[in-house]
């Protein structure tokens, strides 16, 4: 029961699979919503996965 039928997917290391975020401009629109621009993680484009196996185990406790 150890084997896995499909590999997992490779998390990026820089954005830890959070690869987008709402960024707040400042000020509302006249509907009241605060305005935002999404900003990609620069190292995976905003899929949060990476396709080089650079493995980063330990990094973290
Ligand atoms: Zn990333």
């Amino acid at each position: 029961m150890t084997d896995r039928t499909t590999p997992l997917p490779l998390i990026c290391p820089h954005c830890d699979g959070f690869a987008s975020a709402a960024v707040t401009l400042g000020g509302r629109d006249r509907h009241g919503h605060v305005r935002t621009i999404a900003a990609h993680c620069p190292a995976c484009h905003g899929t949060g996965i990476t396709r080089t196996r650079r493995t980063w185990e330990g990094a973290r406790a």
